[in-house]
């Protein structure tokens, strides 16, 4: 393992090297039973067993209470801006309401308005998606059919610091970027989603965690692939699931239980990581672009004084193995991903770096 880097991406992102290396010990036969994970049948007792203990354990991690299901789905979060409205929005009558706190809530809620009125009950354009907005801040409908909002924005930086209350409508939150990265009261909220190639794993499967109620509200109409009631009833089993991606989604709940010792322990880490970051943002030449109260523990998002030193920050950062460093295009500068699996250890390499570039340049 010694030729890895530290991978900074924002997903597909890191994964923990012990969830490597058994997918890799297992890779051409799963103990006992001579077939991968790749390869083997998503209606074998292998699987019903790995589906049925990812859900135990999801649940256990998140502390999920009784009254909700888990599904997986395929198609992303991306896939989710639209499946939303359609089982929750569409005949309804009622608006739904979203709070846009940078891009992702921005695609959210355009997806939704093809469906149905989506309000924006509170946009974050005007300080340029560098905050987040109080309790009584958004202008929320009564009785909206629900209340959307990204709880942290992977481009800009920003995340809720703790789950937010916005009026009595369901709560549906895409949480794509934090999703077991600290605990959350799930009780609070309609439904909780997050594609899993951040924190939960890679790239191909969804996790949704709906409240049975809420399910009850799903139109009769739908193509069966995007009615939700119709995924809980088959247990993400209606179709082929992406077998393989639960499957690594399973070592991961298993390596968070076991090995970090669940979401409260893996949030001390977190914060610990993004302080040693933070605390280098905040000592001259760089400028962090969320506002210290609503900063991301996952997404480190910050400027340099030129652009000029900002492409010499990535490329320098290369030659000290830290890749994956530039920002996204829309907000420019320098963004440092560091979900659940980049090691205390990368993230200390990274604030030598950057302690070391000020000095010189500064
Ligand atoms: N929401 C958030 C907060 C995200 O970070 C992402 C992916 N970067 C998405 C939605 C879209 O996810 P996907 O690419 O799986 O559709």
């Amino acid at each position: 393992m010694s030729d890895r880097v530290c991978n900074f991406s924002p997903g597909p992102a890191v994964l923990p090297v012990p969830v490597l290396e058994q997918a890799q010990r297992e890779l051409v036969a799963l103990p006992g039973l001579g077939i991968s994970a790749l390869e083997i049948s998503h209606r074998s007792k292998w699987f019903e067993g790995v589906l049925a203990e990812t859900k135990a354990l999801l649940t256990e991690l998140l502390a999920i209470p009784a009254g909700y299901s888990i599904v997986f789905l395929q198609g992303g979060s991306n896939l989710q801006f639209s499946m939303i409205p359609m089982n929750f929005l569409r005949g309804t009558g009622k608006p739904a309401d979203y709070v846009v706190s940078g891009t992702w809530g921005q695609k959210a809620v355009q997806e939704a308005q093809k469906e149905g009125p989506a309000n924006v009950a509170w946009d974050g354009k005007a300080d340029n998606y560098s905050r987040l907005p109080n309790a009584g801040e958004p202008k929320l409908t009564p009785d909206a059919a629900y209340v959307h909002i990204t709880s942290n924005e992977t481009i800009q930086g920003v995340q809720f610091q703790a789950d937010p209350a916005f009026g009595s409508s369901p709560l549906v939150c895409d949480a794509s970027s934090e999703f077991l990265s600290r605990p959350v009261n799930v009780a609070q909220y309609g439904m909780i989603y997050a594609c899993a190639q951040k924190n939960a794993g890679i790239a191909g499967v969804t996790v949704c965690i709906l409240r049975n109620d809420f399910l009850e509200r799903v139109p009769a109409d739908l193509p069966t692939m995007l009615d939700f009631k119709a995924m809980v009833k088959n247990d993400s089993l209606y179709n082929t699931p992406p077998v393989f991606a639960i499957y690594i989604t399973n070592l991961i709940c298993k390596w968070l239980q076991s090995e970090v010792g669940g979401l409260t322990k893996m949030a001390e880490r977190n914060r610990e990581k993004a302080r040693l970051l933070y605390e280098a943002v905040d000592s001259g030449f760089y400028r962090g672009h969320a506002q210290p109260a609503c900063r991301s523990q996952m997404n480190v998002t910050f400027r340099l004084p030129s652009e000029e030193l900002e492409k010499a920050f990535v490329k320098q950062a290369e030659k000290h193995q830290l890749y994956e460093l530039k920002g996204h295009r829309s907000v420019g500068g320098i963004r440092a991903s560091i979900y659940n699996a980049m090691p205390l250890e990368g993230v200390k390499t990274l604030r030598s770096f950057m302690d070391e570039f000020r000095k010189r340049n500064g």
